[in-house]
C-alpha cells in the first residue's frame, strides 16, 4: 500500500505540465528570432529621410512616402515596426540606440551573415568562421546545447530563410529540426500547410539575387505551423529578405519586409499568450546578425569588413523574466556573443561551448 502512495504521488509530480526551472525563473520556452541586416537606424528612427527621398533607391517614391513618413522619428517607427513599439517597448527592452547611450555591437570584425550567426548561435567569434560558403559550423551552438539537456531533447528547432544555416547549425551533427531555404520539412509529422508548402518550395524564384534564400512567408508558415504541432521549448526563425533588398538598393522593398516580419512577430506573440502552454512562460527575443552602412554613396545597403559602422546592432526582449525598461537608455555596451548564455540561464542553464562565450545580459533579467 505503502509503495502505492508513492506511485501514485510520483505521477502526480510526473503529471504536472510545468517543468521546473532549475534556475527558479518563469521562463520555460524561448524563441528566438532574427531579421537578417536591419540597421539599428530604421528600428529605432523608423524611414530614414535621405534614403526615402532618393529616387535611385526607392522605385515607388510616392507609395513608400505616403506608406512609411511621418515628420516625427517616433511616429515613423511606430508605423514601420508597430509591434515592437506598441507592445514590447511596453513591456519589454529594447537595445541599442546609440544615440541614447544604448549600444549593442558585434565582436566578430567581419561584419557579415555567417560570422555574425556563429556569433551569435555559439555566444564568441571563431576567426576560422569567416566567410559565407556551406561549410560545417565546428562550433557548438546554443541550440544543440539545449538539446542535450533534460527535458530539451527534440523540443529544439529552426527554420531560417537562407539555406547556409543547415551548415551554420550544423545539420549533420545535429538531428533536431533544421529547415531551411529552397529544402522541404523533412519531418515524419507534418501538418496539410507544411505538406502543401513542401510540394513546391523547392521550385519557388528567390527574392534576392543570391541562391538560398527563400521568400519569409515560407520560413514563417513553416514555423508557425511547427510550433503549433510541436510545441518546442526553445525555436529559432531566421528571416532574410531584409538584406536582400537592402543589397538591392531596393529601399521602399526593404521597409515593407521589415514591417512585414514585425507583423508575423505579433501573430506569433499573441498566439504565445493565448495558449495555457506558453502564456507568461515564454520569451521572445529578437535581434540581428549585423547592421549596414549610413545613407551616403549608398553605403547603406552595404555591410562587411569595409563598413564599420556594420558592427552596430540592436535587440528586443519580452518575457516573464524581464524588467519592463522600454528603450534602454545610458547603459553598459553589450554584445551579441552574449545572446547565447541569456538563452541558456532564462532556461535554467549555465552554457558551456568548446571556447569561452559571452556573458548573460544581467540588464535583461528581473532580480530575483
Ligand atoms: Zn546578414
Amino acid at each position: 500500500m505503502k509503495n502505492l502512495i508513492v506511485i501514485l504521488f510520483l505521477l502526480i509530480i510526473g503529471c504536472t505540465d510545468d517543468p521546473e526551472n532549475q534556475k527558479g525563473f518563469h521562463t520555460e520556452n524561448i524563441i528566438l528570432i532574427t531579421m537578417d541586416g536591419v540597421r539599428w537606424e530604421e528600428v529605432f528612427f523608423g524611414a530614414d529621410p535621405n534614403i526615402i527621398t532618393d529616387s535611385a533607391m526607392v522605385k515607388d517614391l510616392e507609395g513608400t512616402h505616403s506608406e512609411f513618413w511621418k515628420e516625427d522619428a517616433n511616429d515613423r517607427r511606430q508605423t514601420l515596426m508597430p509591434f515592437l513599439w506598441k507592445t514590447i517597448e511596453k513591456k519589454g527592452q529594447v537595445v541599442g540606440n546609440k544615440t541614447k547611450g544604448s549600444v549593442m555591437q558585434l565582436i566578430n570584425p567581419y561584419l557579415f551573415s555567417y560570422p555574425g550567426y556563429n556569433e551569435l548561435l555559439t555566444g564568441f567569434n571563431d576567426d576560422s568562421v569567416n566567410s559565407n560558403a556551406k561549410e560545417l559550423n565546428p562550433n557548438m551552438n546554443v541550440l544543440e546545447f539545449m538539446n542535450q539537456q533534460s527535458g530539451f531533447e527534440n523540443h529544439v528547432a529552426a527554420f531560417s530563410s537562407w539555406d547556409v544555416f543547415d551548415w551554420i547549425i550544423n545539420n549533420e551533427r545535429n538531428d533536431f529540426t533544421i529547415n531551411s531555404g529552397g529544402f522541404p520539412l523533412m519531418d515524419s509529422i507534418l501538418t496539410p500547410r507544411q505538406k502543401w508548402m513542401n510540394t513546391f518550395i523547392s521550385d519557388l524564384p528567390y527574392p534576392g539575387y543570391g541562391t538560398g534564400v527563400r521568400w519569409d512567408v515560407f520560413t514563417f508558415e513553416y514555423a508557425f505551423e511547427y510550433l503549433k504541432l510541436n510545441k518546442p521549448r526553445l525555436l529559432y526563425i531566421a528571416f532574410d529578405e531584409t538584406d536582400e533588398y537592402a543589397h538591392q538598393r531596393e529601399y521602399g522593398k526593404y521597409l515593407n519586409a521589415i514591417q512585414k516580419l514585425d507583423s508575423y512577430i505579433k501573430q506569433i506573440w499573441q498566439w504565445i499568450q493565448s495558449q495555457k502552454h506558453y502564456r507568461n512562460k515564454t520569451t521572445l527575443i529578437i535581434t540581428t546578425d549585423h547592421g549596414r552602412g549610413k545613407y551616403i554613396d549608398g553605403r547603406w545597403g552595404s555591410h562587411g569588413e569595409d563598413v564599420p559602422e556594420a558592427k552596430y546592432v540592436w535587440a528586443a526582449i519580452i518575457g516573464p523574466d524581464t524588467p519592463s525598461l522600454g528603450e534602454i537608455t545610458n547603459a553598459d555596451t553589450i554584445s551579441t556573443n552574449q545572446i547565447a548564455a541569456t538563452i541558456t540561464h532564462l532556461l535554467g542553464y549555465n552554457y558551456k561551448s568548446n571556447q569561452p562565450v559571452g556573458k548573460i545580459i544581467i540588464k535583461f533579467i528581473k532580480p530575483q
